[in-house]
């Protein structure tokens, strides 16, 4: 860490030594705490208060077993994990992952920049993840059904309009969140739609918030460009991953006149200098649940690289998309080399610490996933605001809101990243505007 005050690394040391082996947390609360010294010398209340320690200590951590059986009657054991970090703004929110790789680490690396990006949002919600090392790929819908019903039976205790609502995240989409909702008011007798986000159109679910994440990412970069006198009109880009967020950066960016080139998943990437066909990854990945490999077997002309590293493709503007640490400090530099401008992370911390000071240092316009990718959670609040008035919205209304949010998000960043000394250092921007927020609540709370 680098612009760290003894006093605040103190604390980073605590966390570290309190979470042992929590990696990936370890690496969030770094980041965050790196933008805080001159915070913390400008308004010491927040010392006084001790609102670093309190922010960094969730308020709740959930662990639990989730018992299942497979379609052949073998029977399986996951873990299962909610923790409900902040919520002096809001009822606890964020998402669910099933991935194979989710431990508490994961988990609470998540439910630590959540805060800071609901935050960011303007909108009444606090911060959490949750999920499970169960993973979904190669299962049958029996089997995801039964998983989802195991783990919704532990997690309705604590989850509520008013108290948690979880959502979706990898591995986690309309499949899984159904089989879960149906489960919680199966046990509860009640329809209770706003205890989950991310709902299916016909029961409860908000337009827009499919494509929320990646549509909100893109605005994002789009504003940033603005700044700059610039936008995304002609520019070749670089997507990695294939789920929801890929897609739909993939759609937006085409929408405002760039070209989207390659996708990935854990298998390798595809290359396709025509520009990605849109409506053969959506059949492939959101109806077919296949690899994307399998684009090439309908564009001869694409490229299929098994294992090959995304981000030796040359691009103007880079979103990374598939999950975390995904872009290194080679990979970044190779980024600069090749010309790029601009980079939007639409996955959850996907840049290494390393990756990003090299983005940082060659002047690369950097728009991190707590402000970039806020657009998902954020209309998540938008389909609670729905759920509260039993109302549902069109595609325009709420996409004209996703819009006004980003550029909002955008705003306060840069300004606060212009009040400490750091014009154009979005991460400043952003942990500092997040931070602000939540820090102010806490210290209005009381000591809670
Ligand atoms: N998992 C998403 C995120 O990382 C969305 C969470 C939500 O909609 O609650 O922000």
């Amino acid at each position: 860490m680098s612009t760290i005050t003894p006093k605040i690394h103190d604390i980073y040391k605590q966390v570290v030594a309190r979470n042992p082996g929590e990696t990936e947390f370890h690496q969030a609360v770094a980041e965050v705490l790196d933008s805080l010294g001159q915070v913390i010398e400008k308004y010491p209340d927040y010392a006084d208060h001790k609102i670093i320690e309190r922010i960094c200590e969730p308020e709740r951590q959930i662990i639990f077993r989730v018992p299942w059986s497979d379609d052949k009657g073998n029977i399986h054991i996951n873990r299962g994990f909610r923790v409900e970090f902040n919520s002096a703004l809001g009822p606890y929110k964020g998402g669910l992952r099933f991935h194979e790789s989710v431990y508490l680490g994961i988990v609470k690396f998540l439910g630590f920049e959540q805060i800071f990006k609901n935050a960011l949002t303007g909108l009444p919600i606090g911060g959490g993840k949750g999920g499970s090392d169960f993973n979904p790929k190669g299962r049958s819908d029996n089997e995801v059904m039964r998983f989802c019903q195991s783990f919704m039976t532990e997690l309705s205790r604590h989850i509520g309009e008013y108290t948690d609502v979880p959502a979706g995240d990898i591995g986690v989409g309309g499949r899984e969140l159904g089989y879960m909702f149906g489960q919680y008011k199966r046990m509860t007798n009640r329809y209770e739609a706003a205890v989950l986000t991310g709902k299916g159109l016909t029961w409860g679910g908000s337009l827009v918030r499919t494509e929320a994440t990646g549509y909100g990412a893109v605005y994002f970069v789009d504003e940033m460009l603005k700044m700059k006198n610039d936008s995304l009109e002609g520019k070749v880009c670089s997507v990695s991953g294939s789920g929801n967020v890929a897609i739909y950066t993939t759609e937006k960016i085409n929408q405002l006149g760039g070209k989207v080139v390659t996708l990935s998943d854990s298998g390798g990437y595809i290359y396709d200098e025509k520009g990605i066909d849109l409506e053969l990854v959506k059949q492939l990945k959101e109806i077919e649940r296949r690899r994307i490999k399998d684009y090439c077997d309908y564009h001869k002309h694409a490229v299929f690289k098994q294992g090959g590293n995304i981000w030796e493709v040359p691009c103007q503007i880079a979103m990374p998309s598939a999950t975390q640490n995904e872009l290194n400090e080679e990979d970044a530099k190779m980024l600069v080399k090749n010309g790029c401008i601009a980079v939007g992370e639409g996955a959850n911390m996907p840049t290494t610490p390393e990756g990003t000071k090299v983005f940082l240092n060659s002047g690369v316009l950097f728009g991190p996933g707590k402000a970039a990718n806020a657009g998902g959670v954020a209309t998540s609040a938008l389909e609670m605001q729905q759920n509260a008035s039993r109302d549902s919205w069109t595609f325009e209304f709420t996409e004209n809101k996703l819009h006004g949010i980003m550029k909002n998000i955008h705003k306060a960043c840069y300004e606060q990243a212009e009040e400490f000394g750091s014009p154009g250092n979005y991460i400043l921007g952003s942990n500092i505007a997040g931070f602000r927020k939540v820090a102010d609540a806490m210290i209005s709370l009381g000591l809670i």
